[in-house]
């Protein structure tokens, strides 16, 4: 399966889930975390997002709409970069 594939998949996702967000398991965490300062790795988002249900959708919506701050579906923004159809070579 290639990255396009995935992207393709993940955007499904959000469109099948409109929801998702009520399920966001960073709703009843601290959201600042999810918005590292310059320098700061993110890993306590990232360790709420490995266990949250919906990061399929959450990183899809984030690829939709091409979020550019912030942690979405366990991933930062340069991390997201990689998997944005615009970006991709
Ligand atoms: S994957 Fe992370 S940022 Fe997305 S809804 Fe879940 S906890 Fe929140």
């Amino acid at each position: 399966m290639t990255i396009e594939t995935d992207t393709r998949l993940l955007t499904a996702a959000t469109a099948a889930a409109p929801g998702w967000r009520d399920f966001a398991l960073c709703r009843v965490t601290d959201p600042e975390a999810f918005f590292p300062e310059t320098g700061e790795n993110g890993r306590p988002a990232k360790r709420v997002c490995a266990g949250c249900e919906v990061r399929e959708a959450c990183l899809a919506e984030a690829l939709a709409h091409d979020e550019r701050f912030g942690i979405w579906g366990g991933l930062t923004t340069a991390e997201r970069r990689k998997y944005h159809p615009k970006r991709r070579r």
